[in-house]
């Protein structure tokens, strides 16, 4: 199973899952359009707005508390524009910081990410 490679995760005052599912949500973020309905059918409640690519406030995302999904694969059937992938765990976890554009509950490595996050990094300096 997989452990957590990533350097750092903010505390969530939330209560943890019992297990580790056999599958796990990943937000193909750079389709996200900020909607929120996945947030309404996920019955943990692991699923965190992030702040916007552009400006923190306008057009945000969301990302999954990897160590809280229960792999129910809600989200993924109601997410409107088709942008959540269910994953095998481990791999899920693997393949999450490629997914992710902006992340607040983890901080990966920022070579693992999207491309477009790196850009986003590189225009905010
Ligand atoms: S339902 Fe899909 S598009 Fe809407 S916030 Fe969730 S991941 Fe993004
Ligand atoms: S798979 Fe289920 S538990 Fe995991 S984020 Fe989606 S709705 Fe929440």
């Amino acid at each position: 199973m997989a452990d957590f490679p990533y350097r750092y995760k903010i505390e969530i005052d939330k209560p943890p899952r019992p297990r580790p599912p056999k599958q796990t949500a990943v937000v193909e973020q750079i389709g996200c359009t900020g909607c929120e309905a996945c947030i309404a059918f996920c019955p943990v409640d692991c699923i965190e707005i992030v702040p916007g690519p552009v400006y923190a406030d306008m057009h945000k995302l969301v990302e999954i508390d990897l160590e809280r999904c229960i792999g129910c694969q809600l989200c993924a059937r109601y997410c409107p524009w088709e942008t959540i992938d269910m994953w095998a765990y481990d791999e899920g976890v693997a393949a999450a910081p490629e997914k992710t554009v902006r992340s607040l509950i983890y901080d990966y490595e920022l070579d693992q990410m999207h491309p477009d996050a790196e850009a986003d990094v590189e225009s905010a300096a």
